[in-house]
């Protein structure tokens, strides 16, 4: 389990690096640390955990942020534009972005990164709105390696596209735009709430 202290802040130059493809079958080394990115987006969707590990929660993180340049990350997002809610929890390995929309889209209060501690409030980051990547997924409960291709759109997709990014040395941070900078056809995926 990986806990604040180990996580890589903004200015390492392990985040700028392209990561390399990961070996399979897993080496132990890799295995530890897929699981402990899996855990630790786990842990950030429950409270009580959240406390007792005193943990920054995050809904993605990837293998780079902990100090490992391999192609890895683990993401934990809800749908809920969606009304089933269905949760996107992947232990991803080795993916490629094979189709991306032309529609764009992005959060409206701005991206967030366990890596970047200043804030970034007024700035946005323009993402694919729906995107088709083939990669490995681990499941933990059987042990288990398949490889899928996954379609995503909207949150889901923006949260694969910001860990996706990681892996190539690029922070959500490179990519900012203040709102007025931003083509007035980009229109936001989401509204912003107004309490
Ligand atoms: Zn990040």
């Amino acid at each position: 389990m990986y806990l604040e202290k180990d996580i890589v802040k903004e200015g390492n130059q392990i985040l700028k690096k392209q990561s390399a493809k990961v070996s399979l079958p897993l080496s132990n080394a890799d295995f530890n640390c897929l699981k402990g990115l899996y855990d630790y987006v786990v842990i950030s969707s429950i409270d009580d955990l959240v406390k007792q590990y005193g943990i920054r929660p995050g809904v993605g993180i990837a293998a780079p942020q902990v100090g490992v340049n391999k192609r890895m990350f683990a993401m934990n997002a809800v749908d809920f534009l969606d009304e089933k809610e269905t949760r996107y929890l992947f232990a991803i390995i080795n993916p490629t972005i094979l189709q991306k929309s032309k529609e764009m889209t992005y959060l409206p209060g701005g991206e967030g990164c366990l890596s970047v501690d200043r804030p970034t409030s007024g700035l946005v980051t323009p993402r694919h709105y729906a995107i088709t990547a083939k990669c490995s997924l681990y499941d933990f409960n059987t042990n288990k390696i398949k490889t899928v291709t996954l379609k995503l759109e909207g949150y889901p997709a923006i949260v694969f596209q910001h860990e996706y990014d990681h892996l190539d040395g690029i922070l959500y941070t490179d990519k900012m735009f203040s709102l007025e900078e931003l083509d007035q056809n980009t229109l936001p995926l989401f509204e912003e709430n107004e309490e």
